[in-house]
């Protein structure tokens, strides 16, 4: 529920149509009312990360509660691009950061994965879906990314179709640098993958070299906190090979 420069946007479950009803949550009711004093009559913005962006007028408000009314649709959907941010969970704050910032970036998977030194607490799915969904609603994206439920690295080795490149974010200072290695890279289907703050252990940063998908990147001379090589490395790929041309 966001408030982004005076339009107010809101992620809903329901189909999106003309004259479609939609009922608010009582957290959604709360904001809306409470917190942005709207009332009957209000408009805002709506969408629900598959039929774009639509204009809503406010047909019901109560403490716990509401309905509104869609009427045109403001702008189309428009996907993310086919980008997935494999992550190391870090401690919940840091996390929280990288869901935030890859939603805004852009990405349209997220997949959390438990390496050799994946040092974290219990990571729940649904919070990270939360926080993605208000990051799409504060940036003005109309695509949600998916949150992917957690598994352990190798497990998602095993099962990686090779069409899919990986862009591996190795700390090792071996690799040669991200921006020159993507300038010769084509688009398509890509995963950025950044390790936990223990780094990648030997074993893992020597299967992935050995996979022909891998393409391993440094980010410079400085050892990076996990939070910024996300940041870093999506924001590269985004300039080079991503809807940021
Ligand atoms: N413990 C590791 C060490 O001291 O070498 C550092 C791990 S770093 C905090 C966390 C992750 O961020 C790494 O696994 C890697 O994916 C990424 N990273 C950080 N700095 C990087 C760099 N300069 N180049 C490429 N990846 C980097």
């Amino acid at each position: 529920m966001t408030d982004r420069g005076g339009k107010i946007r809101l992620f809903v479950a329901a189909g999106l149509e003309p004259g479609a009803g939609v009922a608010l949550t009582p957290e959604q009711a709360h904001y809306l009312f409470g917190v942005m004093r709207q009332g009957v009559g209000g408009r805002i913005a709506v969408f629900n990360g598959r039929d774009g962006e639509w204009a809503a007028g406010i047909a019901e408000a109560g403490r716990r509660g509401g309905r509104l009314v869609v009427r045109e649709r403001m702008r189309p959907q428009q996907a993310a691009p086919d980008l997935w941010l494999i992550f190391a969970p870090l401690k919940k704050a840091r996390t929280d950061f990288v869901v935030e910032k890859a939603t805004e970036l852009g990405v349209a998977r997220l997949r959390p994965v438990f390496t050799r030194h994946t040092n974290a607490e219990r990571l729940r799915g649904e919070r990270l879906r939360a926080l993605a969904i208000e990051a799409a609603e504060q940036c003005g994206a109309t695509a949600v990314p998916e949150v992917a439920e957690p598994e352990r690295l190798g497990a998602v080795l095993d099962g990686w179709d090779e069409r899919r490149r990986i862009l591996f974010c190795d700390e090792s200072g071996a690799a040669p640098p991200a921006r020159e290695a993507l300038q010769g890279a084509g688009a398509g289907a890509w995963a950025v993958l950044v390790g936990p703050e223990g780094g990648f252990a030997p074993e893992e940063a020597a299967r992935l070299r050995g996979m022909a998908a891998v393409l391993p990147v440094s980010l410079g001379p400085r050892i990076l906190r996990a939070d910024t090589a996300v940041v870093a490395a999506l924001t590269l790929w985004q300039a080079l090979l991503g809807d940021w041309r």
